[in-house]
Order: structure tokens, then sequence, then C-alpha cells
């Protein structure tokens, strides 16, 4: 087992720039989710650092060695795709067992190894199966099996759960969680599914379009985001990102946007934002209604069962509030809602300040 740090990591496709100069660190042992939207360089960077692509510029430190002058197989990583990749033709033991026969392990080792990573991952009753005679779950498991009996330095995992139906995808992220406390391995896994990266990950990195936007815990990219893309990217429903203008006079900080006006308290020097075009963001569940002055239309809303989703018009600005089930107001109904100071950020050039 081992750290990772990548340094300054570059690399085109043709003429099309894909990954511009990423920097992180994971410390060893702690599990790390690399997210962002579809085509934003995720799997490009797993792939750089097993040394499947190569890169233009930058350094890749697994441990104390730099991997960039290494084949895949020298650098002691182990891989778990979202296509699972087991022979067909071969038992849930042989496929384990496959990549240390590969390195002519001794045959004692070798049945040692498969069954622990088999009891560990509860599926010691299907050694004997094909794949084909799997459910999806099982054979992601399989998979990451194979992973774990070569006892790699580093775990990349590409979107292993996305072929699983949601529940399966919940209860197993619960597994991943208790099988990483188990393995204390040092993770670095793909999806570009939040909800996956704030339950699983001790730390993210949100990329988009090639660079890094953020690296934090989940609570710190959901509470602090550093900018728009982080703000507006995690989570669900999205927050309320009103475009407007900041004023003050002697009653105190007012925001103006659409015919809403919105007195906010002074946080972190807003006041010298006062005369600037500037972006809040309101996430829903600081959206109080029928608890503040601020006039609003009920436009539509959604019941989820534990909460319902109340989509308002407040002035000319759309509105989504996050709210306790028992809300029984209705389309068209007339209200006023209040602010969680909170859950309240403010952008200027797009930057949270
Ligand atoms: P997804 O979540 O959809 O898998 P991703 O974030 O993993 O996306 P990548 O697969 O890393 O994204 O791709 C990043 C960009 O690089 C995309 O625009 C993709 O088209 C391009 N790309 C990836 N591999 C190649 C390649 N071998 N040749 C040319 N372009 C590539």
């Amino acid at each position: 087992m081992a750290g990772l740090r990548v340094r300054e990591l570059r690399k085109s496709f043709g003429k099309n720039p894909v990954i511009e100069g990423i920097t992180f660190e994971i410390p060893e042992g702690e599990f790390w989710i690399l997210l962002g939207p579809s085509g934003c360089g995720k799997t490009t960077v797993l792939r750089l650092i097993a040394g499947l692509e190569e890169q233009d510029s930058g350094d890749i430190y697994i441990g104390e060695r730099e991997v960039s002058p290494l084949s895949p197989r020298e650098r002691d990583v182990a891989m778990v795709f979202q296509s699972y990749a087991l022979y067909p033709h071969m038992t849930v033991y042989e496929n384990m067992a496959f990549p240390l026969r590969m390195r002519k392990a001794e045959r004692r080792s070798i049945d040692e190894k498969v069954r622990m990573a088999a009891r560990l991952l509860n599926i010691e009753t299907l050694l004997q199966r094909r794949p084909r005679e799997l459910s999806g779950g099982q054979r992601q498991r399989v998979a990451i099996g194979r992973a774990i009996v070569r006892e790699p330095a580093l775990f990349l995992f590409d979107e292993p759960l996305s072929n699983l139906d949601a529940k399966l995808r919940a209860f197993m992220r619960v597994e991943l969680k208790e099988l990483h406390r188990k393995l204390g391995a040092t993770i670095l896994y793909v999806t570009h599914d939040q909800v996956e990266a704030m339950t699983l990950g001790d730390r993210i990195v949100l990329l988009n379009e090639g660079r890094i936007q953020q690296v934090g815990t989940p609570e710190e990219l959901y509470e602090r985001p550093s900018n728009l893309f982080v703000a507006a990217f995690i989570g669900a429903p999205r927050m309320n990102l009103l475009e407007g203008r900041l004023s003050s006079d002697p009653n105190g900080l007012f925001f103006q946007s659409g015919g809403l006006s919105i007195r906010l308290e002074d946080s972190s020097g807003w006041m010298d934002y006062s005369g600037r075009e500037v972006t809040l963001g309101i996430r829903p569940e600081a959206i109080l209604l029928d608890r503040g002055e601020i006039p609003c239309r009920v436009e539509h809303l959604e019941n989820l069962g534990s909460e319902k989703i109340v989509y308002l018009r407040a002035g000319e600005e759309r509105i989504v509030s996050k709210t306790s089930p028992d809300f029984s107001r209705k389309p068209g109904e007339v209200l006023e809602f209040g602010i969680d100071p909170k859950g309240v950020h403010l952008f200027y050039e797009g930057r949270r300040v």
C-alpha cells in the first residue's frame, strides 16, 4: 500500500487538450473520489496513473516511486472497471486466482488469498460458478476480489457501480466503504455520481474540462463551494443561483434581482461588493417556506415521500425549495419565505467570496 501524488499532469489527444495541469496528493490509506461530468477527463487521469496512456508532461508518484517510466504491470496498481472484464469461461475462483497465476505464485498462497478475498466480499459460496451464473452485483464483487488478491499499492476504480440498479448501488456503496475500512487501502475512485462521491469519499477531486475545480472533503465542497461550477454540481436539487446586484443603505445589505429584494447578513466582507453584479447562491433547504417576508407563488410540487420539492416564483426569479412532506400548499397559492443564512453563498466573477 502507498499514497499517490500527481503533479502538473497534462495530456492532449491530437490537438485537443484533455488534462490541463492536474495536481493532487492522496495520503496512504485514504479513499478519494475523482468526480466530474461526462467527458471532463476522469478516465484519462486513471489511465495515466495506471500507465495505459502516457502523459505529455507531469509526474506520477506511487509511494516514493516515480512511476512514469514504468509499464502498467510494474506500477503495482489494480484497476476495477464498470464492465467487470471477467473471463466468461473461467469460474469465479479461477477469475480471482488469474492475476496470481500470471505471477507464478504458489498454489497454496493463491488458494489462501482467493479464499480470504471471497470471505471479505461474501462470495465464498459462488467460487465454482461462472460469471454468466452471477448477478451484476456478484460479478462486480468478483472483479473487486480479483483486484484485492493482488494486494496492490493502489486501487483505481472506474465507475464500478454504474451498471447496477439504484437499490444495489446503494447497498454496494455501504459494502465498499466497509471494505475500505477492512483493507485500509489507498483508493482513487472515478464517478460522475455526486451521491457516490459524497457518501464514499474521504476527499473529492472535482474536475471540469480537464481542470481541478476544488479538492476537499464532501462537507467542504457542499458548504464552501469555491466557484459556481462546484456550487451547481454538488447538491440535489441544485443550488438556486440568482444573478443580480448588491446594494447597501443604512438598513443593511441587499441583493436585488428581477423584482426581488433580499436582505443579507453581511458575512465575510460582502459589503465590499456593494454596487457590483454578483450571483447569489441559496441551497434549496435554506429557503424557509412560511417563515419570512419575501413574497412568492407556488408553481409546482414534487412529493418524494421523505421531503417535498417546491418550485416557486418570486418576482421574475424561479426558486426551488426543499421542505418537509407536510407542507400542504397547492400550486397557485401565495406565501412568504425566509432564508437560512447558513445556506447562502455569494459569488463574484464566478468565484465564492
Ligand atoms: P465519462 O464519464 O463519459 O467516461 P470522462 O470524464 O471519463 O468521461 P474521458 O474518458 O477521460 O472523460 O475523456 C475526456 C476527453 O478526452 C473526451 O472529450 C474524450 O472524447 C477524449 N478522449 C478520451 N480518450 C481519447 C482517445 N483515445 N483519443 C482521442 N480522444 C480521447
